[in-house]
């Protein structure tokens, strides 16, 4: 009998032990004809997850580290960075400390970019040629999920020569994506969040108008150089050695996504969940984020107890929630409801909360 979850922090989140299992077989190594067959097995399937009939990559780093790749590989000079909470502000500040020039569009914590804005924003601030805009499709911090399809829209419509870089880390494998039918240049997601591995590596999808960006660049860096990428993926390899166990963990949780549960049922799940979580936590508390781009994946409550005090009682019964974040982390704590958590066991957490907050 499996344990049941009981971890709903929104990233790292909770494995399925089969998965587990996966990451403990026989090491291979990376230039082996077995490891070409693993990668045979994983690619297809990584695009049918992102919706592209470009290229996808896995890369062993976690988020950030492929955040500041698709920046490396698609920026000369200058990016505008929108901005919603912290894992948003996170582009900001890698796109600072790489020496780009930077501009912002803020929508403020708890609420959505807005199309009309970047538009505006685009038409008065273009003509000195941004390289790209990132766009964050869920804002982990706040638990708001950007409409990524008009926003990118709105940058092919008003700046055409503007890459589209989205971090879809705690979306990807519970939330659609669709990078081409949204015309998304780079899409990277940490594998911890939606898709419920352990953390460690970033898959990614990357544009042919990306990579043609990335040719031009000479100063691209070596680790995770979108160029060398694409010629070992070619040859179904990879550029160094990667973090083999994760790729045995990948190609059985993809299977499990796509063919077991099947996406559109998993997506399903996780809408579930959410309305499961606003509904389970109205009595002792108020959603911090605008309801009407609230995320499937995880959300972000002010209770009417110090959120600390509920934390730890629920520690006390065994379960984890998330923290606060940032600017917010007095004032909110957060559920994530990611990844493979079954519905009977959030509502067993649900429960928990309740009897905690004496709801
Ligand atoms: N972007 C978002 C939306 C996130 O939620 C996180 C982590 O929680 C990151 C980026 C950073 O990812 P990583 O911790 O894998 O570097």
């Amino acid at each position: 009998m499996t344990e049941p979850a009981k971890y709903f922090v929104p990233g790292p989140t909770w494995v399925r032990p089969e998965i587990l299992a996966e990451m403990t077989r026989p090491m291979i190594g990376h230039r082996s004809a077995e490891f070409k067959e693993l990668f045979r097995r994983i690619n297809p399937d990584l695009k049918e997850l992102f919706g592209t009939s470009q290229t996808t990559f896995v890369m062993t780093a976690s988020g950030t580290g492929v955040m500041q790749a698709a920046l490396e590989n698609c920026v000369a000079r200058r990016v505008l960075v929108t901005t919603c909470g912290a894992f948003s502000e996170r582009w900001y500040n890698i796109a600072e400390s790489l020496g780009y020039e930077v501009d912002r569009l803020d929508a403020g914590w708890g609420k959505a970019i807005d199309p009309d804005n970047l538009a505006d924003h685009l038409a008065r601030h273009h003509r000195a040629h941004y390289d790209a805009v990132t766009i964050t499709h869920n804002e982990t911090s706040t638990g708001i999920t950007n409409d990524v399809a008009a926003l990118a829209a709105v940058v092919r419509e008003e700046a055409p020569d503007a890459l589209v870089l989205v971090d879809a880390v705690s979306s990807l494998g519970g939330i659609p994506v669709e990078v081409d039918r949204w015309g998304v240049d780079v899409c990277m997601a940490s594998v911890q969040k939606c898709i419920a591995l352990p953390p460690g590596i970033t898959v990614v999808a990357v544009s042919d108008q990306a990579l043609a960006r990335a040719k031009k660049h000479p100063y691209r860096g070596t680790y995770f150089d979108f160029v060398a990428y694409k010629e070992k993926a070619d040859d179904d390899s990879v550029p160094s050695t990667p973090s083999i166990p994760h790729f045995y963990a990948l190609a059985a949780q993809l299977d499990h996504i796509l063919r077991g549960e099947g996406l559109a049922a998993r997506f399903e799940r996780h809408r579930q969940m959410r309305d499961l979580t606003h509904l389970r936590t109205a009595r002792y508390a108020k959603l911090a984020s605008d309801p009407a781009f609230a995320s499937n994946s995880v959300t972000a409550v002010s209770p009417v107890l110090p959120p600390e005090t509920i934390r730890a009682e629920m520690k006390k019964r065994g379960y984890t929630l998330g923290g606060g974040y940032g600017i917010w982390k007095d004032t909110t704590f957060r559920i994530g409801h990611m990844g493979d958590i079954p519905l009977a066991d959030l509502e067993a957490m649900l429960d928990a909360l309740c009897e905690v907050t004496r709801a």
